[in-house]
């Protein structure tokens, strides 16, 4: 009987050779990025138990009331969740280690998050983020920092058309005046609030300016402003941390309906949007979270932070002229045979010793054939062992690009030879 064709789960993406080595350059640029600021890597479990997320990322918040993959490990009965991101994870990681008795820490991770969304473009349920954490720092130095960082990465990585959003969400008690004012406002407006809006309008109406609704979009522009209602201490962090931008011409728009998706952060936030991606126009976002790590149990620490979305900083690149052409792999040298198993093997594994990259013809054939497959490999050279070369010790070298002869040579002559043309 023919087995059942599976598929992915929906929503979770496989990489395949072609764009696998997009994603190894750009971990790789990443990486070579935050060396030059720094910022050492930590790792955590991708599950976590679920109150960490319910506590940190807040209870009416579209992550945790309806994208968290969240189960009950049927051996022991904990609660776990998938992780939908690392902020609350790290700073676990961090109180967990005690991390900051040694001083402030700038750290960062990059892996896999889970979020049960609607899958379309640039919005998966397994994505991948990086997020950048500076712990113990109260700022705003640390927040000019981490936002002249992100200029970099897109410079470095030559995006254009990124604009960078800036608010102040403030104080913890700015934000309950705020979210008075908001209840009055939407309160006189019931009619016009989607489902979950009409929700939120108790538990946490500052979500309803994050709203995604384009119906709702009118009632949010004109609702009030929590810029006008500002405490002096956030007032005084954002002018500083402007100041700096500014001095180091750093472009930015203050956006005041910029709120984030997360109940964890106040005074700083920001995102960086595009128009190039469609409705998921954010590929990074993060700001300050000066309560977190009290609220999860450790020593009060300022903290500020952000996370971009590797999957749709990919697709920008992907739409840089001759993008994809970049990732072709080929080998340097194809290794063809024909009864020489054993010796073919050999050369093969002498010619990586040298530091070549070597692909061994499997699957037999005539030479004919296996020609046709090393021309297709995209290998500068083949090296031929048949008869004749066991015969004499020597091995046949035959250019598959360009002009030139094939030689008979030694094996270290023909290591010799495809080094000196490279
Ligand atoms: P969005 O508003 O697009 O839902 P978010 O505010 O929920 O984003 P964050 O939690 O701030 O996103 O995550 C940081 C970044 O991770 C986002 O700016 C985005 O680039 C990326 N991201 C978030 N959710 C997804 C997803 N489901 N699929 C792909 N990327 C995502
Ligand atoms: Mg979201």
């Amino acid at each position: 009987m023919k087995g059942e064709q599976f598929q992915a789960v929906r929503g979770m993406n496989d990489v395949i050779p072609g764009v696998s080595e997009q994603w190894a350059f750009l971990e790789e640029e990443i990486r070579q990025w935050l060396r030059a600021y720094a910022y050492r890597e930590v790792r955590f479990p991708v599950v976590e138990p679920t109150a960490l997320f319910v506590r940190s990322i807040g209870t009416a918040t579209d992550i945790v009331e309806k994208e968290m993959y969240s189960f009950v490990d049927s051996l022991n009965g904990e609660a776990l969740t998938l992780r939908p991101e690392g902020t609350a994870s790290c700073a676990r990681l961090v109180i967990q280690h005690h991390l900051l008795y040694d001083g402030p820490q700038r750290l960062w991770y990059m892996g896999p998050m889970f979020r049960h969304e609607r899958p379309q473009k640039g919005r998966y349920r397994q994505f991948h983020q990086c997020g950048v954490e500076a712990m113990g720092f109260a700022g705003p130095e640390v927040d000019a920092e981490l936002i002249l960082m992100t200029a970099r990465l897109w410079q470095r990585l030559g995006l254009k058309e990124v604009f960078l959003h800036l608010n102040t969400i403030g104080s913890s008690a700015t934000r309950a005046r705020y979210r008075t004012r908001l209840q009055t406002y939407f309160s006189a407006h019931t009619d016009r609030l989607d489902e979950d809006s009409r929700r939120r309008l108790g538990t946490n109406p500052l979500r309803i300016l994050d709203s995604k609704n384009p119906a709702m979009t009118d009632l949010i522009e004109n609702a009030p402003r929590l810029m006008d209602d500002l405490d002096e201490e956030s007032r005084i962090h954002f002018e500083k941390l402007q100041r700096l931008l500014q001095q180091n011409g750093v472009e930015y728009q203050i956006d005041t309906r910029l709120v984030r998706g997360l109940d964890y952060y106040n005074a700083t936030v920001f995102e960086w949007m595009t128009p190039l991606l469609g409705a998921q126009s954010t590929i990074c976002g993060g700001g300050r979270y000066d309560g977190l790590l009290e609220q999860l149990g450790g020593k009060p620490a300022p903290a500020c932070g952000f996370a971009l979305g590797m999957e749709r900083l990919l697709a920008l690149l992907e739409q840089q002229p001759h993008w994809a052409q970049r990732f072709g792999v080929h080998p340097e040298v194809y290794v063809m045979h024909q009864h020489q198993e054993a010796w073919a093997l050999c050369v093969a594994e002498t010619l990586r010793s040298s530091g070549l990259a070597v692909h061994f013809h499997a699957g037999g054939g005539t030479f004919k054939s296996q020609i046709k497959r090393a021309d297709a490999s995209g290998a500068g050279w083949a090296i031929i062992l048949g008869e004749e070369e066991a015969a004499h010790q020597k091995v046949s070298l035959k250019p598959l690009r360009g002009q030139g002869d094939q030689l008979t040579l030694d094996v270290m002559e023909a290591i010799q030879q495809i080094k000196s043309s490279e």
